[in-house]
């Protein structure tokens, strides 16, 4: 049989080491074996040939170009915490780490923008701009992940109730086809209608149609106060019922999370210590901001009136800063704790709002036909649910077995809602066995077309989203 793509050899080493430097590549077993997963539950490992850390888009551009002409897979690679095995190389071939381009070029605080390199982290664009009195207001659950993967990824998280997601804020880009040619996408401007938007097909591609070597990424401001509040509900429906009244208030959240009570007991589990009203089925966790302490008091009370309605038990608003950093951080423990406790695997799919509470309960139906239980918390404000399926009372390799029924079965669920299979994390190679679910044939014909378009030889990130 033909093989698909060509080997990395000493010669082929050779010549990378010209183009990126010494310094700059690596064979190295004990590395390249850290560069073959990413943070997706089940990820097979593939371990790369080579990894590549260039620090420049001009030895980007002749890299690929290289590796087009001679048919080597490159896979692009962020801080590797994505969720669907989208930066593990499974051609193997060279791993592309963005690592080492992580500067931050410019805030300009006249026109609310930051130019930065894709390896800059989530953590330092945050503190940069807000040294300089503005914020980059998302927040997708790890801070250590890069730019240039929540961009690939077009990344969500909790507060994409008020700011939007990723693309919301990318307004231009500069990026590498896998061809070696360099293009310059959209500006230091909030409006364009000048031809096709390469910049919003490029965000989301999952590093399959080109290199993102640079971002132009709008900022803002943001207000001066910030609150929790911890709704506890007798049931999970109550809970989601509540949502779209407290939407239609005038001041919107920054974001609404919901949990059910089976990890809430995980958490506990995890950081060994109780969580406040612990014994209830669900419950509504909701962040606010606002000028003052008393906009953010009064909106709160209009909350829990609401709540109240559909049976909450009260509204909790942590006294201090530190019970609210607790509160907080559990939220944000939720995964390592899923992850902790037992084998498992993970759902993010996203469905109108006011159908997340049929949805889940439908899953459960699911999860009980299969005997495989299926925990459920997620972003409720904007219908982004994250399940996880968990080994429990079988055999791990019986669960194996067993898992792609399940997955399809929530996934076909999720798209009768009216919903997609991923709302934040992407297909990678993890997802893409179920992308038909979704998606009709002249829709994935269309997008094999753009992709072709973008990468004749098909060399970068090979086999994500879908096959050619
Ligand atoms: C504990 C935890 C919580 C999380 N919470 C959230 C959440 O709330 N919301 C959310 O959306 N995600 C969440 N994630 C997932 C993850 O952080 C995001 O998917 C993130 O965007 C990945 O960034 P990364 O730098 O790690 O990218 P990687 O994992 O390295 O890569 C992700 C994808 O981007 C591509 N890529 C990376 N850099 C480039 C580039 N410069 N050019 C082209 N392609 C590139 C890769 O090829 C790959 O397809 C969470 C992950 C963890 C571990």
């Amino acid at each position: 049989m033909k093989r698909k793509y060509r080997r990395v050899t000493h010669q082929i080493i050779e010549e990378l080491t010209t183009i990126v430097g010494r310094n700059n590549i690596s064979t190295n077993k004990s590395e390249t074996e850290g560069y073959a997963y990413d943070e997706t539950p089940l990820a097979i490992p593939h371990v790369p040939q080579v990894i590549v850390r260039p620090t420049d888009t001009s030895s980007i551009a002749k890299l690929l170009a290289f590796a087009s002409e001679k048919r080597i897979p490159v896979t692009p690679r962020g801080a590797g915490t994505g969720l669907s095995g989208g930066c593990t190389p499974i051609y193997g071939g060279i791993v592309l780490s963005l690592e080492r381009m992580n500067r931050i070029l410019e805030i300009d605080r006249d026109n609310f923008v930051a130019i930065v390199e894709p390896g800059v982290t989530l953590s330092d664009l945050c503190s940069q701009v807000e040294r300089q009195g503005l914020s980059y207001p998302l927040y997708p659950g790890e801070m250590t992940a890069t730019i240039g993967g929540n961009v690939a990824t077009n990344a969500g998280g909790i507060n994409a109730v008020k700011y939007g997601v990723t693309r919301h804020h990318v307004l231009g880009l500069e990026a590498v086809l896998p061809t070696g040619e360099i293009i310059k996408t959209g500006g230091k401007f909030v409006k364009c209608s000048t031809g096709y938007d390469l910049t919003q097909l490029i965000v989301g591609s999952e590093g399959t149609l080109a290199v993102v070597t640079k971002v132009i990424l709008k900022l803002t401001t943001r207000p001066a106060k910030g609150e929790v509040a911890l709704i506890p509900f007798a049931n999970l429906q109550n809970a989601i019922n509540a949502v779209p009244e407290i939407l239609r208030l005038k001041m919107t959240p920054t974001g609404i999370e919901f949990m059910e009570r089976g990890i809430i007991e995980i958490v506990e589990k995890h950081l060994d210590r109780e969580l406040p009203y612990h014994d209830y089925e669900a419950f509504l966790m909701i962040i606010m901001e606002g000028e003052s302490e008393s906009e953010i008091y009064e909106y709160f009370s209009k909350v829990d009136q609401i709540c109240k309605q559909h049976g909450a038990i009260e509204t909790m608003i942590p006294g201090t800063e530190r019970a609210k950093r607790e509160l907080l951080d559990a939220r944000e423990k939720l995964y390592p704790a899923i992850r902790g406790f037992a084998p498992m695997e993970i759902v993010d799919v996203v469905v109108p709002r006011s159908e997340i509470a049929k949805f889940v309960r439908r899953v459960k139906e699911i999860a009980e036909e299969h005997k495989m239980p299926v925990v459920a918390y997620g972003h409720a404000g904007d219908g982004n649910v994250h399940l996880h399926p968990i080994c429990l009372n079988m055999s791990k390799e019986e669960w194996n077995r067993r898992l792609p029924h399940l997955m399809s079965d929530i996934y076909r669920a999720g798209v009768s809602f009216g919903g997609a299979i991923s709302g934040e994390h992407g297909i990678g190679c993890d997802k893409k066995a179920y992308l038909s679910i979704q998606m009709d044939s002249a829709h994935l014909s269309i997008m094999k077309t753009i992709k072709r378009a973008f990468d004749p030889n098909n060399i970068l990130n090979p086999g994500k989203i879908f096959d050619l």
